[in-house]
Formats: C-alpha cells, sequence, structure tokens
C-alpha cells in the first residue's frame, strides 16, 4: 500500500517535491523543536494518482487520513467531530514551489451544528464559537463546494446594515447565529445541496479542493508566468494541522514576521501583529497591526520565545524567513516558515552580512543573489512609494527609469538636450540616422518594433532607458502629437518612461538612483575570483569602453565602427563616400575618415589600456547612411512647389494696380519690394540645384537599396566590393595601436571581419591587412601586434569552422544574426507578427533573439567550436550578440567553454554574476552526478551524444 500521509515528526523536511514547500518545512520545524500544531502531509504523489484517476482520490487515502486525525486526537486529547471537545483542523494546499494564493485554504473544520450549539453552552464565549462558524461555512462553501463568494458577501453586508456594524467584528453573537442559518441556506437554495454536517465528510471534499485547486485557472495561469515546469513542481501537498486561534482574548494574538528586515536587509527582527484576531483580520486591515517589537512590552514570555525562533529559523535555513505565529492563550505556535522575498538592496545586503555572520559561504551567498535582483540595482527605478497611474504599457526594452520633454526628431533630441533639458525621443520607429539624438535623450520611447528593434539594440548598448512597441500611442510626427486614448502629448509636454516595465506615465514620476553599494561591489568580487568565464563588453565610444571598465568588464568584445559612421560630423562625409562617382572621389570621402576614426580608435584603445579591444570592420549596407526615399521625394516636392509658389507671388503687384482699389494701391511699393528680393532668391536658381542634387541623391539611394538589405551588400561582402573602405579602417587602427605603442601605451587590438561565409574572404582581407600593416610598421618604425579575427554569423562560417580558423585567431559569435540565419526569420517581422502568438501557443517557448535557441543555434555553436578547434587549437572564442547579457544564455556558454561573452556595459556586473554562478552549478554538477536534473543543459549535451 503506498503511504500518501505522513504525520510532521514522520515527513522529510528537505523533501519538497514529495511534501511540498509548506509542508516540507513544517515537518523539519517539528523535528528542531519548534512548537508547531500537531498535523501531517498528505504527498503530491496523491494528488497526481488523483488526475491519474480521473479525479478521483487513491482507494486508501481516506483510511490514512482516519489513522493520522486519531494520532492528532491523541496528542491534543481532542476529538474530530465531538461536540463537547472538537479537534478542529486547516487544511491548506502547499506544491513544492511557493504560489502565493493561487490555491485554496479552508480553516476551522470539524465545526458544525452540534458542536457549534455545545461549545457555545460550554465556554461561554459563543462569538468566537459563531464566528468561526461562519468563517468555515463561507471558506468551504465557495472553495470546496463552488458558491460564489458574492452571495456570502451580501449576507454579510445585509447584517452588518441590519444592526449598524461597521466591521465584522462589531457583530454580536446572535447575528453571527443568524448568518450561519442564511449561508446554510443559500448553499442549498443555489446548489441544491447541503452544507455537510459531518466532519468526515467536511474533510475528504475539502482535500479533494486542495487537489482540484491544483489545476485551477489561477495557479495553471502563474505556473505559466513564472516559468514553473513539472520538473520544479507536480502536484500539490496537502497540509492538515491542528486549528490555534489568536482571538481567544487578551493573551491571544496572531502575527507575521521577517528574520531580517525585507525592505533594507539590516539585521533587525521585523514584523507585526495583533492582539485577539486571527490571520485574516490582519490581511484585511480592519485594525492597524503594531509592530512585533511593541511585544516585548505587551507579552515579554512570548517575545522572548518568537526572538529565539527568530535565531533558530536562520540558523537552520541559512536564509531569511518569513514566518507566521499565533499565540493561544499565552503559548507560542508557529504556523509556517518560507524564505523571505526581499527587494534587490536587502538580498545584496544580507548575502554579504550572512558570510560575514558565518550563516552562508560565499558561493551560496552568490547563488541566492538571480541576475534579475542585480539588474534592479543598475538603474534609476521608479520610486516604489509612488502610486501614478501609467498612461500606456509598450515592451519594456532597456531598464530604467527617466522623465523629460516629449521630441519627436533625433535632431530636437540633440539641439534641446545640448542646451541642458532632459528630452525623450518618441518616434514611430528609430534608423541608425538617429543615433545623434540617442545620445542626447534621456530615454527613448517607439510606438512600433519589438525588444531588439534598432531603438532597443541601441538604448540597451547605451544604458537607456528604452520602452518600445507602445502600440496604444498613435505618433504623427510631421505635426509633433502623440495620442493615446484622449490624450493629446505634444512637443515639449514631460512624460515618464519605466523601461523596466514598458509604464508610460504623463508629467513627472518621481525615480530614485541606483544603488552600486559596497556590499555589491564585494558580493561582484566574489564573483570574479569563482567564474571562468570572461566578460568583456560591447562599446562603441570613449564613453562607453570607461563605463564598461568601471562595470567590470575585462575587454572590449565588439565596438561597431558604424555607430561612429553616424555621428552628425561624420555623416556628410560618409554620404560623399557612398554617392561618390568614381574611385578618385570616393578615395577624397575615405580619406577624409580616416584621422576621424583613427582619433576615435585611439581614444578607445587609451580607455582600454592592458585590456583587448576588438574593433569590427564595417557591417551594415550602405543606404543605412542614406535618407530614405520616401522622405527624398517628399523634400524634392516641397521645394518644387515653393519654387512654384515664388512664380505666382510675382504676379501679385500687377493684379493689385488693375483692381483699382485705392487701399490696395498702397500696398502695391512695398509687396513689389519684398517680392524683389525673393525674385533674387529665385533667379539664384538655388531651388533648381537644391532640386537637381535631391534628385541625384535619390537616384543614387534608388540604385542602393536592396530586396532583403540584411542578407544583401554589406559586411566583408561590401568590403570586397568596395576596398578603400576597409583598408582605411585597417590603416586607422593599425595607425593608432602604432602611435599609442610609441608612446608606451599598453594596448591589444583585434580587428574583426564581419559577415564572413567562406576562408577566401577573410584572405583577401587579410592581404590588405599584411600589406597595410608593412607600410604603418615602416611609417613609424615599431612592430604593431594584433589579433586577426571574424565573426560567426552566417551558417556557412559554422560549417566552415575549419578553414575559417586556419587564417585566424579568435571567433566571435554574432548570435543576432546568427539566430535569424538559423530560423530563416527577420528579427523585426517575427517579433511584430508571429512571436508573441508562437510563445503563446508554446510553438517556440521563448523569444529565440533574447534567450539563445541551444538546441538550434547553440548546436550550431558546438559544431563550429570543435571544427575550429581542430585546425587552430589555441584559436579563443567568444559572444557578442544580444545573448551574451541573457543569464541562461551565458550560463549556456560557460557550459560550451566559450573564452568570453560580449554585452552591454550595463549587463556586464549581470554577466559577472551568472558566470560565477555557472561555474558553481558546474562544480556542485560534478560533485554529484550528470543526471542531475537541476543542470540546465544535461539534456543537450546528452542529446549530442
Ligand atoms: C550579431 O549579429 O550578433 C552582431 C553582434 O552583429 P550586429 O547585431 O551588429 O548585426
Ligand atoms: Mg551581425
Amino acid at each position: 500500500m503506498t503511504k500518501y500521509v505522513y504525520l510532521f515528526e514522520e515527513a522529510d523536511g528537505k523533501n519538497k517535491q514529495l511534501f511540498g514547500g509548506k509542508g516540507a518545512n513544517l515537518a523539519e520545524m517539528t523535528r528542531i523543536g519548534l512548537p508547531i500544531p500537531p498535523g501531517f502531509i498528505i504527498t503530491t504523489e496523491a494528488c497526481l494518482e488523483y488526475y491519474a484517476n480521473g479525479k478521483k482520490l487513491p482507494t486508501t487515502l481516506m483510511t490514512q487520513v482516519r489513522d493520522k486525525i486519531k494520532e492528532l486526537e491523541k496528542k491534543t486529547g481532542k476529538l474530530f467531530g465531538d461536540p463537547d471537545n472538537p479537534l478542529l483542523v486547516s487544511v491548506r494546499s502547499g506544491a513544492a514551489m511557493s504560489m502565493p494564493g493561487m490555491m485554496d485554504t479552508i480553516l476551522n473544520l470539524g465545526i458544525n451544528d452540534r458542536v457549534v450549539d455545545r461549545l457555545t453552552r460550554a465556554n461561554g464565549n459563543g462569538r468566537f464559537v459563531y464566528d468561526a462558524y461562519r468563517r468555515l461555512i463561507q471558506l468551504f462553501g465557495k472553495v470546496a463546494m463552488g458558491l460564489d463568494d458574492s452571495y456570502f458577501d451580501v449576507i454579510l453586508g445585509e447584517a452588518k446594515k441590519k444592526v449598524g456594524a461597521k466591521f465584522d467584528t462589531d457583530l454580536q453573537v446572535q447575528t453571527l447565529e443568524e448568518i450561519c442559518g442564511d449561508f446554510k441556506r443559500a448553499i442549498k437554495k443555489e446548489l441544491g445541496r447541503e452544507f455537510p454536517q459531518d466532519p468526515w465528510t467536511q474533510i475528504e471534499i475539502a482535500i479533494e479542493a486542495v487537489f482540484r485547486s491544483w489545476m485551477g485557472k489561477r495557479a495553471i495561469d502563474y505556473r505559466r508566468e513564472f516559468k514553473i515546469t513539472t520538473d520544479m513542481a507536480n502536484g500539490t501537498a496537502v497540509n492538515v494541522c491542528t486549528m490555534v486561534f489568536g482571538n481567544m482574548g487578551n493573551d491571544s494574538a496572531t502575527g507575521v514576521a521577517f528574520t531580517r528586515d525585507p525592505g533594507t536587509g539590516a539585521n533587525v527582527f521585523f514584523g507585526e501583529y495583533l492582539v485577539n484576531a486571527q490571520g485574516e483580520d490582519v490581511v484585511a486591515g480592519i485594525r492597524t497591526p503594531k509592530p512585533v517589537l511593541h511585544m516585548k512590552r505587551q507579552m515579554p514570555k512570548q517575545y522572548k520565545e518568537l526572538e529565539q525562533v527568530r535565531h533558530i529559523l536562520e540558523k537552520h535555513y541559512h536564509e531569511v524567513q518569513d514566518f507566521e505565529f499565533t499565540i493561544e492563550r499565552g503559548t507560542l505556535y508557529i504556523l509556517q516558515t518560507r524564505n523571505g522575498k526581499m527587494n534587490a538592496a536587502a538580498r545584496v545586503k544580507t548575502s554579504r552580512e550572512m558570510v560575514r555572520e558565518n550563516l552562508l559561504t560565499k558561493e551560496e551567498a552568490l547563488l541566492r543573489i538571480s541576475p534579475e535582483h542585480l539588474e534592479q540595482l543598475l538603474h534609476r527605478r521608479i520610486d516604489q512609494n509612488t502610486r501614478v497611474k501609467p498612461l500606456a504599457q509598450g515592451l519594456p526594452a532597456s531598464p530604467g527609469a527617466a522623465h523629460g520633454k516629449v521630441v519627436f526628431d533625433a535632431d530636437q533630441a540633440e539641439r534641446r538636450g545640448m542646451l541642458g533639458e532632459s528630452v525623450i525621443l518618441v518616434r514611430e520607429e528609430t534608423k541608425p540616422e538617429d543615433i545623434h539624438g540617442f545620445f542626447r535623450a534621456k530615454a527613448i520611447l517607439t510606438s512600433r518594433g519589438g525588444k531588439t528593434s534598432h531603438a532597443a539594440v541601441v538604448a540597451r548598448g547605451m544604458g537607456k532607458p528604452c520602452v518600445v512597441g507602445c502600440e496604444a500611442i498613435e505618433i504623427d510626427d510631421r505635426n509633433k502629437v502623440a495620442i493615446v486614448d484622449k490624450h493629446h502629448i505634444l512637443e515639449g509636454d514631460v512624460v515618464t518612461i519605466d523601461g523596466a516595465t514598458g509604464y508610460i506615465y504623463l508629467g513627472e514620476v518621481p525615480t530614485v538612483e541606483p544603488e552600486f553599494s559596497p556590499d555589491l561591489k564585494t558580493i561582484l568580487r566574489w564573483a570574479d575570483e569563482i567564474r571562468t568565464l570572461g566578460v568583456r563588453a560591447n562599446a562603441d565610444t570613449p564613453k562607453d569602453a570607461a563605463m564598461a571598465r568601471k562595470l567590470g568588464a575585462e575587454g572590449i568584445g565588439l565596438c561597431r565602427t558604424e555607430r561612429m559612421f553616424n555621428a552628425a560630423d561624420r555623416l556628410p562625409i560618409v554620404r560623399e563616400m557612398i554617392l561618390a562617382d568614381t574611385t578618385q572621389e570616393r578615395q577624397q570621402a575615405v580619406d577624409k575618415l580616416l584621422p576621424m576614426q583613427k582619433s576615435d580608435f585611439k581614444k578607445i584603445f587609451n580607455k582600454m589600456q592592458g585590456l583587448p579591444v576588438t574593433i569590427r570592420l564595417l557591417d551594415p549596407p550602405l543606404h543605412e547612411f542614406l535618407p530614405s526615399v520616401e522622405s527624398l521625394v517628399w523634400e524634392i516636392e516641397r521645394l518644387k512647389e515653393v519654387k512654384k509658389s515664388l512664380e505666382q507671388m510675382e504676379t501679385i503687384p500687377d493684379s493689385f494696380k488693375v483692381l483699382l482699389e485705392p487701399s490696395l494701391q498702397e500696398l502695391v511699393p512695398p509687396v513689389a519690394h519684398v517680392l524683389k528680393e525673393l525674385s533674387a532668391i529665385r533667379e539664384k536658381e538655388l531651388f533648381d540645384e537644391l532640386v537637381e542634387k535631391k534628385e541625384e541623391i535619390l537616384r543614387k539611394v534608388r540604385e542602393t537599396a536592396e530586396v532583403n538589405p540584411m542578407l544583401g551588400h554589406r559586411g566583408v561582402r561590401l568590403g570586397i566590393k568596395h576596398p578603400e573602405i576597409y583598408k582605411m579602417q585597417i590603416q586607422a587602427i593599425l595607425e593608432a595601436a602604432a602611435e599609442l605603442i610609441k608612446d608606451g601605451v599598453d594596448i591589444q587590438p583585434e580587428i574583426m571581419v564581419p559577415q564572413v561565409c567562406t576562408s577566401q574572404e577573410l584572405k583577401q582581407v587579410h592581404k590588405w591587412m599584411d600589406e597595410i600593416r608593412g607600410i604603418v610598421e615602416k611609417k613609424y618604425d615599431i612592430c604593431v601586434l594584433f589579433r586577426f579575427g571574424t565573426m560567426i554569423e552566417v551558417v556557412r562560417a559554422c560549417m566552415r569552422a575549419g578553414p575559417l580558423a586556419e587564417v585566424t585567431d579568435f571567433f566571435s559569435f554574432g548570435t543576432n544574426d546568427l539566430t535569424q540565419a538559423t530560423f530563416s526569420f527577420s528579427r523585426e517581422d517575427a517579433e511584430k507578427k508571429f512571436l508573441p502568438l508562437y510563445n503563446e501557443m508554446q510553438i517556440l517557448m521563448d523569444n529565440p533573439f533574447e534567450i539563445l535557441d541551444i538546441k538550434g543555434v547553440g548546436r550550431l555553436m558546438k559544431i563550429t567550436i570543435d571544427y575550429g578547434k581542430k585546425t587552430n587549437p589555441k584559436l579563443k572564442v567568444g559572444i557578442c550578440g544580444e545573448h551574451g547579457g541573457n543569464p541562461r544564455s551565458i550560463e549556456f556558454c560557460h557550459t560550451l567553454g566559450l573564452d568570453y561573452v560580449s554585452c552591454s556595459p550595463y549587463r556586464a556586473p549581470v554577466a559577472r554574476l551568472t558566470a560565477a554562478q555557472a561555474k558553481l552549478r558546474e562544480m556542485a554538477r560534478d560533485k554529484a552526478d550528470l543526471e542531475n536534473p537541476d543542470y540546465p543543459f544535461n539534456v543537450f549535451f546528452q542529446d549530442l551524444g
């Protein structure tokens, strides 16, 4: 016979899978001698059996329950269903993972009409007894029998009105007795069934109700939202516990306490209690609870006992505990405990302090801080104490909160930002040419695009708050207005955006500073001591490089040179280069760019002294640097219209003359004067020239336009077609390096080629590099050492990794493009059109552009590394796609044996922590066995063979 029911003292307090979190902790607390009311646990196995049997309780279950109830009767000296001395119990759910409020609980089981009657007469406290009874009927009626709460609320409300009672506590015994009667009648009338009087029937129905609540909508939604899988929690246990009452007079109380302050992490006893009350009353807020420290005076004996419990719990669990207690007629009982939920700052503080107090090892401390916690600490946040209703919600693309005046174009953002104004750049979507606006904006908001849209990627890279795809906002940038519902937001209006939640607020909402406390620095130092995976940053400017270094990055894994091309002073020259008709003209533009790039590189190398800097040669298709066809057509039409209007205006004085109106005649000379000036402008043929120029640009833009630009003329393909661009960049890098080496600066340059699919491409670039290196070394009379590598972002490159590794020192996985290539999904289109549906239908579990697709892209990475290392065992391998900053993907990269991840500078601390956690989990796995279900990538590796 399977044993489904265990007394608290029989159960294994470590086995949360079988006994649920609450049950296991009750068992554990009983074992270590804490005052727990007697009780037992029905296992999760019984719950699974219930579902396997087509929702029928296992046949032996109720017999086992009866046996255990007998044991409770022995321990308490009370009898279940006995009218003179009844044993009352609570029935609570409890799965392996805490799912607060998602499943059902029933209190006071065991009361019926006879019990209530005899008890009232016996102890004279009828109010207490009837109050317990009406709570039972209501909870049981709702949870176990399925009658809507509103029936009970109406009866209770009317009864209160009738006697003029404000709170439930104002109700006297007679009214409570009437309420119990009305509750029972409502159940009979609405459900056609009686409220069961037999306590054994009550308990059986209650157990079934708890099992049923496991598959209730609330619980299923919760599990989906928090990604609780069946390996984490499968079925719920049921905890049956002797009732204890905190509402039996002034020597009774109930409360909730934390072993430390969950708001600050300070090592002080924290909690609240109410004298003569039940747990429900604390939640309902009928009376204001007192801080637990007040108990010191009011109930000194019990306070001392509670203090002891506090220390015992922390010492036992090595974790801050959140526990519930009740004092019944002077006796303290602990009803449950669980790990305390704390805000990020408190978690960091307690981690450090608990190591100091020898409650935790450094390793344990590192594992109890989640990457999400860390992220909360690194950005400005909306002050949690403010209660402002958001105006709309988009996708949270880059965390942090900021307020500022709305501007609708990048030029305005730059202009007003330079004047010191706080501005939020609001656009339908952004393009590379908006980059100067990003630099000056405090935050970015778009009404279109997903979390990997241009706005999202660039903002994350810069660590600026960003909300994208906020479709509730209609943006009319020509008329400079954004409309949400009835609100018209004009240029200059203030909004606040929260990139962590995606909320948009009207006006300024208070925010709080990020906290990079000494505690956090210590924790990150411990992480650095443990991790073996390197952490670099993606940084394109000296400012980003400095930030990367400050946040602990050990180099730059990706410097995108196109970001420099987009700077306001470069773009006209870049356009000159693209639009040049002859090689000579193109060379002239390139020559102008050379010193600019050289100076950029020098600044970045300088900031990163002693650390590697990977500079990627130009990647995007050239049209990204040109204005769009639509905007050019629009401008040309406007220019032509203005010219035409000017011509028409010249006839105005003649028209005035023929009208013979004296008042008009007076106007002829001044109007003629103005028109003469205008005519002079027209005669200069400025408009014609401009139109011609714009039309020429339009022709070129149309020429460079591609059907699929991201699969078209970009990356190394562009470099090979226009060698002068790559040659200039290589020269700029090597000259910058040579000049710094001459100055004694310790630098480690790395040149990286994007979009490579065959080693022939790399060999071509390598040949130019050798030529230029020869020239530079001769010019500076110095030897320039650097590494040469390639991005791996094309599927063919993965398959040809062997030959590629022969000509390179390193590979860097560009998993943004590699994911697109592997799935044949265009990122933007997928996120806009079908990915959310795919996730909802669980066709794909995650967005592969956020969380690395281990089964597909991960497998390609593994193959690439294996092939690459075969021909070049010294090959260094990193990742510089967005996934390099995603915790789950970082853990995978560690497992694959990558040398480093490269992510936005602001994610570097998260990557440092995650890399350490990955190492710790790996060590735990090696110590245990390969089958450890907690190890996330076992299946992947087994699958690979
Ligand atoms: C990538 O493809 O992962 C990458 C880093 O390059 P980009 O995002 O610039 O295309
Ligand atoms: Mg790429």
